[in-house]
Parts: structure tokens; C-alpha cells; sequence
């Protein structure tokens, strides 16, 4: 039976204000062009209303996005709203603590039509993900630093019930994107040969890859593995890597689509979701309607498709794969150029090209 979503929302601070109404507007659309409907609510949270109200979200907001089909967000935090210890306001990251978010799905996949930013050819075959943990590593609440006049210090936390459940996870991810014609393997990205823990979690990877005979299962330290994604991305199919790796990784993987704006992502866990970009507030631009979108739309088509998968509903597969066409038609052409890449498309051009897309594609 045909049914409609409801949709925690967080538009955060910044150019969050921005790419949420222009994804809703895309993403109702495509909803309506596939039978079903998606409830918005919008609730508070990030660095403004921290300052305003002492929480980073209001625990009431917190049970509301619990409740919800999928949370939505944007992006919160402000370089000048700060912690005493200087630490910026990050919700967006206690929330992925909250509810147990521990497979960063961060896919690196150019859009055709969009300047390439390697000019090596072997670039067009750029189509992987980085699967970043993203409750322990080096951001683990249990593990916070501490500093003195004379030191200070960081603890890295890896367990093996998380890690067990991230590898799988990862290998899970490797089986569908096989069926769908892509290598079939999964790479463990750390730095085994320095770091005791990352010795542990490349052991339970290997450990855990002889449940999945048919993924091919590889290593790569960090280092090299930053050369590889420049030189040679058509090797990369899914790459899994601690919380702190996958945070710089898939920076450098939205640069290689073309920026921040094109980079979408998911924070998965066993019983909630959260689709947000991979860009930050970008107070530098925030307020002018120079952002691109696009990561926030193609951020609520992968929250279509999980919901989909989720909940057995297979017209929220044909609007997350509506989206992802139209976003593909609406750049094809090569005109459509954001500011990352040196363009004046911004909020406003990018939403109309892809609604215009939407409206042209069959379902
Ligand atoms: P965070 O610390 O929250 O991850 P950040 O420090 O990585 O954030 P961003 O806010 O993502 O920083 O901005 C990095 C750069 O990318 C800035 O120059 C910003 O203007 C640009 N940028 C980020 N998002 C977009 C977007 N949607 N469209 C265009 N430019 C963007």
C-alpha cells in the first residue's frame, strides 16, 4: 500500500537555511510524481540555538526526530558560537552518537556534465563509496581528550561489536553494488602497521570477510590510499575506514566530484537514519543563495531509497532513482556551473534545472 513518510527536518545554521527548501521542493516533487507523500516537520537544533536556548537540540526535538520515518539534515554549527574549551557546537555529530549511527555512507561519484577536477581520463570510471564509522575512532565520546599547560592528549576507541557490525555492513554493501555490475570488494583503510588499534580492526575486518567468500577483501594504509583516490579511482569500489580517516577521505572526495555542494551522505545505524551533505554551513557564502543544493537533494534521494528498502515501498525507489536522473539530466549539458567550480549557479538555477529535469523523465 501506498503511503506517505514523515520527515524529521533539521536545516541547522548557515546555508542549511538554504538547500533544505529547495531539496523539500525537489524531493515532494518527485514523491508526487511517484504516489506518495512526504510530512516535513522541522524541528531545532545546531550552534544558533544552542546559543539561544543552552541545548545543541531541544531534547524535545530529539524524541521527535526518533520517532520519525527518517531525519533530514542540513548543517549546523558557526565558527564564532564555540565551547569555553574552544570546540565548536557539533550536533550534527552527537546525533549520530544518540542513535547508534555507525555506517557513514559517503559515495564519491562524479556527476557527468560537472568539470572534472582530475584530468586524468581514468577519472570518469570514479564511482565508489567511503563508508566512514562514525560513533568511535577518534571522535568516541568515551575516549575525550584532555590537555595541560605541558600536553595534550587524544584516545582512539575501537570496539569489536561496532567494528563487527561495520564490516558487515560494508560487505552487505559490496554484495548489492556487485549485482549491479560494480567489482565487488571491499578495502580496509587504516594505518595497521603504526597503530595497535587499527592492527585490531584490520584483524576483525579480515575476520569478518569469511562470511562474504564472494566480496573480494583488500587493505590499504591511509596514506597510500589518499594517492589512490587521485591516481587511480576506478580501482576503489566500497572503501571502510575509521571515524576520523573517513572524515578527511570523504572531504577529499567531494572535492573530487567538484566540491561540497555535490557530495552527498548517509549516517545509517540498526534502527535509525540520518541523510545530511557532507559540506558544513559554509559561512562564507551563507545567505547569498550562491550554495549548491545538489548534495542535499541527492542526500534525500538516498534517504528515498533507504526508506524504501526499509520499509518495503518500491515507489520511494522510483523517486530516489527519479532524482538521481533528473540531477544527472540537469547538469548533462555542461551549462549548469556552481560557484565551487567558478559558475553563478546557485540555489535558485540548480533547483529549477532539476525540477525542470523531474518534470521531462519518465517515471
Ligand atoms: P564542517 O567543519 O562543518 O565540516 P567545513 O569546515 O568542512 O565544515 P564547509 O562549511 O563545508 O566547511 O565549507 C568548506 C568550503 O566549501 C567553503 O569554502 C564553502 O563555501 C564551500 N561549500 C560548502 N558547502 C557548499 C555548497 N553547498 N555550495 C557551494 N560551496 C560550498
Amino acid at each position: 500500500m501506498v503511503q506517505d513518510f514523515n520527515i524529521a527536518v533539521f536545516p541547522g545554521d548557515g546555508i542549511g537555511h538554504e538547500v533544505t527548501p529547495a531539496a523539500e521542493t525537489v524531493l515532494a516533487a518527485a514523491a508526487a510524481r511517484c504516489g506518495f507523500g512526504l510530512n516535513w516537520n522541522h524541528l531545532q537544533g545546531g550552534a544558533a540555538c544552542w546559543r539561544e536556548t543552552g541545548h545543541e537540540i531541544p531534547p524535545s526535538d530529539l524524541k521527535t526526530a526518533g520517532a520519525a520515518d527518517a531525519i533530514f539534515l542540513a548543517a549546523m554549527g558557526l565558527p564564532e558560537v564555540r565551547h569555553p574549551d574552544g570546540r565548536e557546537i557539533t550536533p550534527q555529530i552527537s546525533i549520530r552518537f544518540h542513535f547508534d549511527l555507525y555506517a557513514g555512507v559517503r559515495p564519491v561519484r562524479p556527476i557527468p556534465g560537472v568539470r572534472p577536477v582530475l584530468a586524468d581520463p581514468r577519472a570518469a570510471k570514479m564511482d565508489y563509496v567511503i563508508l566512514r564509522e562514525s560513533t568511535e575512532g577518534l571522535f568516541a565520546p568515551a575516549a575525550k581528550g584532555s590537555a595541560t599547560a605541558d600536553e595534550a592528549r587524544e584516545t582512539m576507541l575501537i570496539t569489536r561489536k561496532v567494528s563487527e557490525k561495520l564490516f558487515d555492513f560494508a560487505f552487505r554493501m559490496a554484495e548489492a553494488r556487485k549485482a549491479a555490475g560494480h567489482p565487488g570488494k571491499v578495502t580496509c583503510v587504516d594505518k595497521a602497521n603504526v597503530f595497535a588499534a587499527f592492527w585490531y580492526f584490520r584483524e576483525i575486518f579480515h575476520e569478518r570477510a569469511k562470511a562474504f567468500p564472494a566480496i573480494t577483501a583488500d587493505g590499504a594504509y591511509v596514506d597510500a590510499f589518499a594517492m589512490t583516490m587521485a591516481q587511480k579511482p576506478g580501482a576503489i569500489d566500497v572503501a571502510v575506514t575509521e571515524n576520523m580517516f573517513g572524515d578527511i577521505l570523504s572531504d577529499l572526495g567531494a572535492a573530487l566530484m567538484g566540491g561540497m555542494g555535490y557530495a552527498p551522505s548517509a549516517d545509517i545505524g540498526d534502527e535509525h537514519a540520518v541523510f545530511q551533505p557532507c559540506h558544513g554551513t559554509a559561512p562564507d557564502i551563507a545567505g547569498k543563495g550562491l550554495a549548491n543544493p545538489t548534495a542535499m537533494i541527492l542526500s534525500g534521494a538516498m534517504m528515498l531509497e533507504w526508506l524504501a528498502e526499509r520499509q518495503g515501498a518500491p515507489e520511494a525507489a522510483c523517486a530516489g532513482g527519479l532524482i538521481r536522473r533528473a540531477v544527472d539530466m540537469a547538469f548533462a549539458g555542461g551549462d549548469l556551473v556552481t560557484c565551487e567550480l567558478g559558475g553563478d549557479a546557485g540555489i535558485e538555477a540548480v533547483k529549477t534545472a532539476v525540477l525542470a529535469a523531474l518534470e521531462r523523465l519518465d517515471v
